[in-house]
């Protein structure tokens, strides 16, 4: 009989790209490396051709199937807990075509965000959606519907996929969505794949709007004494019609931590001002004199409203500098100790209450608990961080306090997930917290679309 290198080896004709023995454990795990899968070949794909017969093969033979991007997920979502086959599709990064008539690029899934948005940017044209992890891949982000710092003016992932080319769970290849701006025509099947963590589909081509690069965008970055005056000027900021791109909160503590990890100091407050305790890191974008406006209209409002400090940045350096702290604040808090990632989100009216919540249960449990997030939008990342705890100590003092978390979460209206997905980490909470109906609808959906179940199976909505 014939071993799976030997038929993997008719599908995939390059020995380099398939390896059965000492499979790096990167490739076993998520970004964070905390839990660690199992697989019998990790194959690297080059064209849908590829990818299909792998599917086709493992379909018919009941293997399980991980695709893997870049594998910069928080969530354990390319972890290969059932073993098969890592469909790692990094390798098929080309861009095949810019289209500048109807505002679209296609490009493989591999692609990195960093790399897509440098091609088109130097173009003369703008992809919005930004999360902090660059060297994210274009199918990963489709796959997480990511999110990100711009998502207040421009949506996320979801809202920028025009079209995609599909292999669905037996191999079969076919496309989804097309350049079109508008589509009724049937049920939105794109829209089930995007957020799908894998679990439906492998996206190998995928057509992406663009729009015009924005004349200029400039970051300002306020200061406050306390978390809460700064959380609670969000909300009047964003009704000041100044049409923010990018309204981020980060707490003192944790940027302190951001600027030992980039070597980079944030700006004192100036003279006679209390330190700051807390941030509002601003971004407006559009023709120079109408950014300068905004810039102008939000300082008012911001000093009304308790800003110790209103710090316009016109120096694009500079800028830059302040966002690499807060982009490194996930890997910052990660070099001191182990942490649990959340990226919950609530209604952003609630966003105030519910960080006051937080900092009243950190302070019950003595679970240390350092926020920061997407304020614009309501997305309230957390870090739970494990200190000297022992692994049991910290298991059970964790899954005690996530449950409390998530349960406010949902008593006010919010989420989950915002836009990590729910991988192997939040599978728990969310059969918890979900409509029964609703997860029998997914279940469905599933079974319909892959039922031998070998794609992703373990992870997200599946029971
Ligand atoms: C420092 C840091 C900051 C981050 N900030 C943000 C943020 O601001 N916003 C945000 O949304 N996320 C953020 N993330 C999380 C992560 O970068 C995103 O989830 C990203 O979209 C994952 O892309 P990836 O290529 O690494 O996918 P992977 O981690 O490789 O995979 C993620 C999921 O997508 C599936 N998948 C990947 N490629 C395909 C494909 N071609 N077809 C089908 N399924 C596929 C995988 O099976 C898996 O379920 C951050 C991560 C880090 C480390």
């Amino acid at each position: 009989m014939a071993t799976l290198r030997e038929d993997l080896s008719r599908i995939i004709p390059d020995p380099e790209r398939i390896i059965t023995d000492n499979i790096d454990r990167k490739y076993l795990s998520d970004q964070l490396g905390r839990k660690q899968g199992h697989a019998e070949a990790l194959v690297f794909t080059i064209s849908t051709e590829e990818v299909s017969g792998v599917l086709q093969y493992a379909y018919a033979h009941g293997i399980a199937v991980t695709p893997r991007g870049a594998g910069t997920n928080l969530v354990g979502s390319t972890v290969p807990q059932k073993g098969g086959i890592i469909l790692d599709l990094s390798r098929m990064n080309r861009i095949l075509e810019l289209d500048e008539d109807t505002f679209t690029v296609t490009v493989e899934p591999g692609i990195l965000l960093r790399d897509l948005q440098a091609f088109v940017e130097s173009k003369g044209f703008f992809y919005p959606p930004d999360p902090g992890e660059k060297e994210a891949s274009i199918g990963g982000n489709i796959s997480t519907n990511a999110g990100g710092m711009r998502a207040v003016k421009y949506g996320v992932t979801r809202d920028y996929v025009r079209g995609l080319e599909l292999v669905t769970a037996d191999g079969t290849v076919m496309t989804v969505g097309t350049k079109n701006v508008k589509d009724t025509t049937g049920l939105p099947l794109k829209h089930l794949v995007i957020g799908a963590e894998g679990t439906l589909a492998v996206i190998t081509k995928c057509i992406l709007r663009l729009i015009p690069k924005p004349e200029t965008t400039v970051s300002v970055l306020v200061s406050f004494s306390d978390l809460k005056t700064g959380i609670g000027s969000v909300i009047r900021i964003l009704r000041a019609n100044a049409d923010p791109v990018a309204v981020e909160f980060m707490e003192r503590n944790v940027v302190a931590l951001g600027e030992s990890y980039a070597g980079i100091k944030y700006p004192e407050t100036p003279n006679g001002a209390k330190p700051a305790e807390s941030y509002i890191l601003l971004s407006f974008d559009g023709s120079s004199e109408d950014v300068a406006q905004k810039v102008e209209r939000v300082r008012r409002l911001a000093l009304e409203n308790g800003a110790l400090d209103y710090l316009p940045l016109w120096d694009p350096q500079q800028a830059a500098e302040i966002w690499a702290v807060r982009g490194a604040l996930v890997k910052a808090v990660e070099a001191v100790s182990e942490q649990e990632p959340i990226d919950l989100v609530v209604p952003i009216d609630r966003s105030e209450e519910f960080i006051r919540f937080v900092n009243e249960l950190s302070a019950r449990t003595g679970m240390q608990m350092i926020s920061f997030g997407h304020a614009g939008d309501g997305n309230v990342h957390l870090c739970v961080v494990r200190g000297d705890r022992d692994e049991e100590t910290w298991e059970r003092e964790l899954d005690a306090n996530l449950t409390e978390l998530y349960s406010r979460t949902y008593e006010i209206g919010g989420l989950i997930s915002g836009e990590h997905g729910l991988g192997i980490a939040k599978r728990k909470y969310f059969f918890k917290e979900t409509a029964a109906a609703n997860v029998a609808w997914m279940n469905r959906i599933k079974d319909a679309l892959d039922p031998r179940h070998i794609l992703n199976d373990r992870i997200s909505y599946i029971r």
